[in-house]
């Protein structure tokens, strides 16, 4: 498995693609870091490149929140103000879905922004420091934030903001959505390596028991919600594309990481800055497709 990953990551190299700017943090991020890990369901890591080398989550919270936005409220609760069908948008569109009135699925940002004020608390702050530990508790260790990108995204996010005050008008968001903002940022910056990706993979691929630990995080049932619009929804507006060619559900963020579950089996992560048109790490969804085809991990594949 080592040399089979140490291969492959030689073999799906190149230099396509820019680093997110948006964020003025991660724009300073080296466009050439590269790390590969896999984790297995009893607990086995094996790991290429730099994985243990940190950077912000971002995007790849959303599953994760949405997690413990079911844990906490029961799945009822939450499709009342999130839905789950797939947008086919940008992942920052300032939109509801004209039919529901709800975000149309938690991994779009106004969807994100609904799960994190789903998490139980009186408070952001209070909301927050359960979203930390709850991440702590899929990747095996206590993690922190990333308190430069926290104050770099924190000062840009203009269309956040706007998100969340249009939420708050529409009455999905509840309290201050200043508030629910910040939380939702702070989340986006918590720092993690790739191999806690692979291991916060790994939990859901072992139906919400942490590999390593043997603590049952998450309970099956909400497991399979957050694996589903994984599915359908995690790459952005290449879903469709990815679950065609790779096969598995999977989430991506802006600072170059991507999540994929095999149910059953592995947590697979890769990082690397560079991005594509869609936002997905460009190294990252090549080296999934070359290693989906070669160890036949498409879920959808017969024979
Ligand atoms: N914090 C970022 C945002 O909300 C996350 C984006 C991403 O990784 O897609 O804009």
């Amino acid at each position: 498995m080592q040399q089979y990953l140490q291969d492959i990551a030689d073999r799906c190299g190149g230099t396509a693609g820019e680093v997110a700017s948006y964020i003025p943090e991660l724009a300073a991020a080296d466009p050439d870091r590269f790390a590969l890990a896999l984790a297995t369901v009893d607990g086995h890591v094996y790991t290429v490149g730099d994985a243990e080398v940190r950077y912000s989550i971002q995007s790849i919270s959303k599953p994760f929140t949405y997690a413990l936005a079911l844990a906490d409220q029961g799945a009822e609760a939450v499709a009342e103000k999130v839905d789950v069908e797939p947008s086919g948008e940008a992942f920052n569109e300032i939109s509801l879905a004209a039919q529901t009135g709800r975000p149309r699925n938690p991994m779009i940002n106004a969807g994100a922004i609904t799960a994190a004020s789903l998490v139980r608390g009186a408070t952001g702050e209070e909301r927050f420091n359960r979203v930390l530990e709850w991440y702590g508790a899929f990747a095996g260790r206590d993690l922190d934030v990333d308190e430069g990108v926290y104050g770099s995204e924190l000062g840009t996010a203009h269309r956040n903001r706007a998100i969340a005050h249009m939420l708050r008008e529409y009455e999905i968001l509840e309290g201050d959505p200043e508030e629910t903002l910040a939380q939702y940022i702070r989340q986006c910056a918590i720092a993690v390596d790739t191999r806690d990706l692979a291991l916060m993979a790994a939990t859901l691929a072992n139906g919400g028991v942490q590999p390593v630990t043997g603590e049952r995080v998450l309970e099956t049932g909400s497991v399979e919600r957050v694996l589903s619009v994984m599915a359908t929804c995690g790459m952005y507006d290449a879903a469709g594309d990815w679950i065609s060619t790779v096969g598995m559900p999977a989430k991506s963020g802006v600072s170059g990481g991507i999540i994929a579950v095999l149910p059953g089996q592995v947590g697979v992560a890769v990082f690397s800055p560079r991005l594509d048109a869609h936002g997905n790490s460009a190294r990252g969804v090549q080296l999934c497709e070359r290693m989906s085809r070669d160890m036949e991990m498409h879920l959808m594949h017969v024979g």
